[in-house]
């Protein structure tokens, strides 16, 4: 019996040119809002946020990946650049794409398991190996969507959803008061859903939580990103303290290593919890869905790139959990990928929405992308729907040919 696969049977394409691109692109308001009392921004542009204890670019950064095939058909992807996107680059230039050249992008689940492999058993699980096979990914699946006519909702099994609804992340504002008046002014515009950052709710949480319900009313569905800052038993508290304002979801109470501490709020508390943004792969979320830990998956596709996605997509389905992902900073490329991978799944009551991010990034990329009234429409065409336009080339460090 022959064995079916690219060395039996016709190649759709193959890989011949893989080049990497780092994206900076500025920003007059810093991610997650104006600087506080003791933030700075350092001589090679980062912050830290007191909030979260996180480092944060003070303009977007990102890293794109151009793969070309022998027909001369180009795939774009793009992977996760916040900090130090030097070092996800030089993974794919020296490490990587010299592997898969010459592969069929049809192969492209195949593909990542082989560069998985790679640095296995190394220990490289997650970080900024496993973000550079996101890159890869990407656009080897929107490389082979173009070869085959089809969208990557297509190729993942099939569209169910041509539209998303969104939820609004983050309010960027300095004051209480201003925070509420910009979800208002959401509101307004026909979103149903908010989530509002613990990092910054100088006034305290609890009191942020009353004020958004008093200024948008019970209709909308809140939603409360805890920065990991808690240990369980404080999350918990605090957590039953939100509920009388009716939570959707609370995201991140414990530290991300803590599964039993995640596993133990979910137990305590009525609300969901929300986890995932910064998994990579299927085999984190198996351990800790196992344990119990969280009712809704929030996976980075600029972490896991699409095989990875839509794997953690029917685990979660396996389990009876809801995904609703999870939208980082990017100049549009991943987002494209993560509302196609999106769109083929069954359970997904909202994708997240980073207005501040997404409205810019139409001007960066060509496609019908868009999120108008509280819903995302899911881009057509071929591949991933969108190709990044001239002006978001312009922010390429470095020439580009
Ligand atoms: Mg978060």
């Amino acid at each position: 019996m022959t064995r079916h696969d690219s060395t039996t049977t016709a190649p759709l394409d193959r890989i011949a040119k893989i080049e990497t691109f780092v994206v900076s692109i500025p920003r007059e308001v810093p991610y997650l809002g104006p600087l506080r009392d003791g933030e700075f921004i350092n001589d090679k542009g980062y912050l830290i946020r007191k909030g979260n204890r996180s480092i944060y670019p003070a303009s977007d950064l990102s890293v794109l990946v151009r793969i070309t095939g022998e027909s001369g058909v180009v795939g774009w992807g793009e992977t996760y650049g916040i900090a130090a996107p030097e070092a996800v680059t030089a993974i794919i230039d020296n490490l990587l794409a010299p592997v898969i050249l010459g592969r069929c992008p049809s192969e492209v689940a195949v593909i990542w398991e082989d560069l998985y492999d790679l640095m296995r058993v190394r220990g490289f699980f997650g970080g900024y190996y496993v973000d550079a096979l996101a890159g890869l990914d990407i656009a080897l699946w929107d490389l082979y969507g173009h070869r085959a006519g089809l969208s990557v909702a297509q190729l993942l099994g099939g569209q169910r959803h041509h539209t998303l609804p969104a939820y609004v992340s983050g309010l960027p504002r300095a004051t209480l008061a201003e925070r509420c008046a910009l979800a208002e002014d959401f509101v307004s515009k026909g979103y149903r859903a908010i989530k509002f950052a613990a990092a910054v709710s100088d006034e305290g949480i609890v009191q942020e939580m009353a004020a958004l319900r008093e200024a948008v009313g019970p209709d909308v569905d809140l939603m409360v990103d805890l920065h990991w800052k808690f240990e369980a038993s404080e999350a918990i508290r605090l957590i039953r303290r939100l509920e009388p304002h009716n939570l959707y979801f609370a995201e991140a109470p414990c530290q991300p290593e803590d599964i039993e501490g995640q596993a133990k709020v979910a137990a305590s508390i009525g609300t969901p919890l929300a986890l995932g943004e910064e998994w990579r792969t299927v085999y984190e979320v198996r351990q800790r869905l196992t344990a119990g830990t969280c009712g809704i998956l929030q996976p980075e596709i600029g972490h896991t790139g699409i095989t990875q996605f839509a794997r953690i997509g029917q685990l979660a389905q396996t389990f009876h959990k809801h995904v609703i992902p999870h939208a980082s900073i990017s100049t549009g490329i991943f987002m494209a990928a993560s509302l196609q991978a999106t769109a083929a799944l069954q359970r997904v009551p909202y994708h997240e929405y980073q207005h501040s991010i997404f409205d810019r990034n139409l001007t960066f990329t060509e496609g019908d992308m868009s999120c108008a009234e509280g819903v995302y429409t899911v881009p057509t065409g071929p591949g991933l729907g969108v190709r990044p336009a001239d002006a978001l080339l312009e922010h390429v460090r470095g020439p580009i040919t």
